[in-house]
């Protein structure tokens, strides 16, 4: 796989992936990527990206202002 980008190699890695809601923020730790050894640019599967939208899905209803979850957690 290569960077859409710059081209360069991107690899398996794992980052925090951070979604803004306006009334409260959700922070995912370990989340599943793959980053360019160049540029530093992420990419998420498609699976993945489903993942984080189901994870999202059921933290948007909790009244908690910051929620931090672990991925590997959450992921049935
Ligand atoms: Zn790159």
């Amino acid at each position: 796989m290569t960077c859409f980008l710059c081209k360069g190699n991107m690899s398996a890695s794992t980052t925090t992936y951070m979604e803004d809601l306006g009334n409260s923020i959700i922070i995912i730790k370990n989340v599943p990527c793959n980053k360019c050894n160049q540029c530093g640019e992420i990419t998420y599967s498609g699976t993945t990206i489903k993942q984080l939208e189901s994870i999202i899905d059921k933290l948007k209803n909790s009244l908690t202002e910051v929620a931090i979850v672990n991925y590997s957690n959450n992921v049935a």
